[in-house]
């Protein structure tokens, strides 16, 4: 067998070695900017031939627009402080598409310690990115789903006390008022009893979606807060603005007209609404601000229902 010594000094075993990994083996000549070698495998890679890989500037016009300047920035940064480096980017292909690389660096220095060169291996990980692609977009749908109410797909309870913490804040520091609504559903129990449970979802539905339309605020959020109830943040809203979006609620959901036989308001569906206006400040905990709002409802209920009580202080 022949002893390492023979085989490191034997190019052409080399150049076998070299040409047939998946890893595409290159060099570039610091003085010149131009390529000394690169590997065959990349004319399969990504359509371009091998002699078409004369300058640095070929290379740095086939990286995709979006990534070509970050990348050129930092391997010309890295080279010339003479580390070695890796960047990931997207390759063009001669056909119009591309092709994920990492390309890794290593810069090789004369005695003065400049550049000499560079010799690298670009790596296809075009597999593994399109695996971290589909896991970001699946983080992204789960946690939007994380935050939507499964029935109706309004914000969920979750979502309201993340935004709630974070409007208390704003409006705390704004020395803005914030106005909190808490809806709920009259009679709600019967129409269950009378219509089933099918038709009672289809009515959380269609409460859910006409409270979404009372809304006009960028920041106005409409939360299914529990069973049949639902809770309303009103950012920068005062107690005469709260007010009239809750009767605006009311109106909304009486012109959807949604039979309950039960019910002794005109035989519709229909809710009461407990509306707290405050300006926050460091001694009013979310926690709190809900407990008073629920008794707000709690009185609207007590007062016949179908009602709005507000509050504001
Ligand atoms: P009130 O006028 O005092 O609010 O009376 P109510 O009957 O509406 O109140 P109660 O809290 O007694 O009943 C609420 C009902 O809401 C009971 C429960 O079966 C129903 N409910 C809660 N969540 C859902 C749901 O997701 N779908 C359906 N169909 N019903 C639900
Ligand atoms: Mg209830
Ligand atoms: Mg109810």
């Amino acid at each position: 067998m022949a002893d390492i010594s023979e085989l490191t000094s034997d190019n052409a075993v080399y150049k076998t070695l070299l040409e047939s990994t998946l890893a595409i083996p290159w060099k570039i000549d610091w003085s010149t900017m131009s390529f000394a070698y690169i590997g065959p495998q990349i004319e399969p890679l990504l359509g371009w031939e091998q002699a078409s890989w004369v300058s640095a500037e070929d290379w740095a016009m086939r990286i995709h627009p979006e990534d070509r300047e970050r990348v050129v920035n930092f391997c010309i940064a890295q080279s010339q402080a003479g580390v070695d480096h890796e960047a990931d980017y997207r390759a063009l292909t001669k056909d119009n598409g591309y092709v994920w690389i990492r390309d890794v660096v290593h810069v090789v220095r004369k005695e003065n310690g400049e550049p000499d060169s560079l010799i690298g291996f670009m790596f296809d990980i075009s597999e593994r990115k399109k695996t971290e692609e589909k896991l970001i977009a699946l983080q992204k749908e789960l946690e939007a789903l994380s935050y939507k109410d499964g029935l109706t797909g309004i914000a969920n309870r979750r979502r309201f006390d993340a935004t709630l913490a974070v409007e208390l804040e704003s409006a705390r520091r704004g020395k803005t008022p914030l106005s909190l609504l808490m809806l709920d559903i009259d009679f709600f129990k019967q129409f269950n009893d009378m219509y089933g449970h099918i038709q009672g979802d289809q009515c959380l539905i269609r409460v859910a979606q006409t409270l979404s339309l009372a809304l006009e605020g960028p920041r106005d959020l409409v939360a299914r807060y529990g069973g049949e109830e639902f809770i309303i943040i009103l950012p920068n809203a005062d107690a005469v603005m709260a007010g009239n979006i809750a009767e605006r609620c009311q109106r909304l959901i009486a012109k959807q007209a949604i039979e309950h036989k039960g019910s002794p308001h005109q035989g519709l569906v229909t809710t009461s609404i407990g509306c707290l206006t405050a300006m926050p400040d460091e001694s009013l905990k979310p926690t709190e601000f809900i407990r008073k709002v629920d008794q707000l409802l709690y009185r609207a209920k007590q007062n016949g229902r179908n009602c709005v009580e507000k509050q504001a202080q």
